[in-house]
């Protein structure tokens, strides 16, 4: 077993080594901390072929040693395909940390704001400060050179809202922030203007407090993802007027859509027809008040609500809107590296994404090539869904274990 970092309450003095230290609260924090924590995942062949036939979203989103079914409720089990919300695979999870005893290693509250090496801390501060961050390294008796130790800022926000800073030396760090923190914008004018939302949240916010309605002008959706179907669905299910605007023609192969199968996904098969059936300019009442514009862009958001929409061949409409919802993807937010961990990237020239530039790691241990003893793992290396996380979780705790042993039997031969 190894220990990860078991402190709930950061030190006082603000420092702390630990050998590995994980950042991220998501599922792939999680099973890595199971699996560091000395849980094995035992997979028998009875097991996986009965999984194989019962095949389902809800155990897609399974973390090891813990059936989804078991945490769901009762009237939720026959659920056709067995497909949960959101707010269950979230509660699950939050169950999963509780009932495997992983409480004691996650730091609630916390936020990482810088991540470098020791050496690199030292070239450009006082010699003093260095002097005591390597001598706290060595007391510790990490066993590390103090070359691979990495120093760890950030703060923890107390629950009266004040931010207590800490500081963290760590062998090795993994990151397990996830892709969502930053969304993607349109880059267009007025994009700025308050009435132009980036998350589906706020579109929720908006709802509960009366802001949009039956009665309301329509809101603007911009994209064709699953995240702005689901606003879609949300806005259909309120009555509330839909003008849905997307890039790609409805028949594009490279539309989520047309990727789906249908009887898996009848939702979204239902949004793919109100965008094929109901767009602008042809008479067709079969979803009321939902309009879309395949092939536009916006051009531009103006004060007075009114939004400017550009359709391919240049064709300009002006429409009134209530809010504007840009639900178009979003990106990791590294900005606790080094030039944002672009020098991370398979192009070290492109910001780093989940989709077109994730972080380059040695494909068995997860290890980033330009950065030893630094590990990433679930949509920052590619494993956009919680299934494929098991995989580099797996893989990093294989390496670390590896070379926990490999430091011991080196310590005893001395
Ligand atoms: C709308 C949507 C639907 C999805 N549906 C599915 C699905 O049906 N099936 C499926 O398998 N996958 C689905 N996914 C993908 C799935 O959510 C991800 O694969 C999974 O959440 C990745 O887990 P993670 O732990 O790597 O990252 P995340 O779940 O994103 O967790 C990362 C955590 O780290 C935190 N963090 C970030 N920066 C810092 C920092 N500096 N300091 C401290 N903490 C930080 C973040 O706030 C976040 O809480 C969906 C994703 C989205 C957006």
């Amino acid at each position: 077993m190894m220990p990860v970092l078991e402190e709930k309450v950061l030190p006082k003095d603000g420092s702390l080594t630990v050998p590995v230290l994980i950042v991220g609260n998501g599922p792939s924090g999680i099973c890595l901390s199971y699996l560091l924590s000395g849980y094995r995942p035992y997979l028998s062949p009875a097991a996986m072929e009965g999984s194989m036939l019962t095949l389902s979203f809800g155990s897609w989103m399974e973390l090891p040693g813990l059936k989804l079914k078991d945490c769901v409720g009762e009237k939720r089990r026959n659920l056709r395909n067995n497909r949960v919300t959101p707010a269950e695979v979230a509660a699950y999870y939050q169950h999963f940390v509780s009932e495997m005893g992983l409480e004691k290693n996650f730091v609630p509250r916390s936020c990482l704001t810088s991540l470098c090496r020791i050496n690199d801390v030292a070239k450009s501060e006082d010699a003093s400060k260095r002097g005591v961050i390597q001598e706290k390294a060595q007391e510790e008796g990490s066993g590390a050179a103090t070359r691979s130790l990495w120093e760890v800022r950030g703060y923890q926000k107390g629950s009266n809202g004040v931010q207590t800073p800490f500081l963290i030396l760590a062998e090795n760090v993994v990151l397990a922030t996830g892709t969502q923190d930053e969304p993607v914008r349109l880059g267009v004018e007025g994009e700025e203007l308050p009435y132009v939302c980036h998350s589906i949240s706020e579109f929720e916010t908006a709802i509960v407090h009366s802001r949009v309605s039956e009665c309301s002008e329509a809101v603007l959706i911009v994209g064709a993802g699953l995240t702005a179907a689901d606003a879609v669905l949300c806005a259909h299910h309120y009555g509330i007027p839909v003008l849905h605007i997307f890039r790609q023609a409805v028949t594009d192969p490279d539309l989520i859509f047309n990727q789906l199968p249908k009887v898996l996904y009848p939702e979204y098969h239902k949004v793919h027809q109100m965008m094929s059936q109901q767009n602008a300019g042809r008479d067709s009442a079969s979803y009321r008040g939902y309009t879309s514009f395949p092939q536009h862009q916006v051009s531009s958001f103006k004060p007075d609500r009114k939004c400017v929409l550009e359709r391919w061949d240049k064709c300009q409409t002006v429409v009134n809107v209530s809010m504007a919802l840009v639900l178009i993807g979003a990106n990791p937010r590294l900005t606790f590296l080094r030039d944002n961990g672009s020098y991370l990237g398979l192009n070290s020239k492109m910001p780093i994404s989940c989709r077109y530039n994730p972080l380059q790691i040695h494909p068995y241990t997860y290890e980033l090539l330009q950065e030893p003893n630094l590990f990433a793992m679930g949509p920052l290396v590619g494993d956009n869904f919680v299934r494929f996380v098991k995989g580099g979780a797996l893989g990093i705790t294989s390496c670390l274990v590896k070379r926990h042993k490999q430091q011991k039997e080196k310590v005893l031969a001395k």
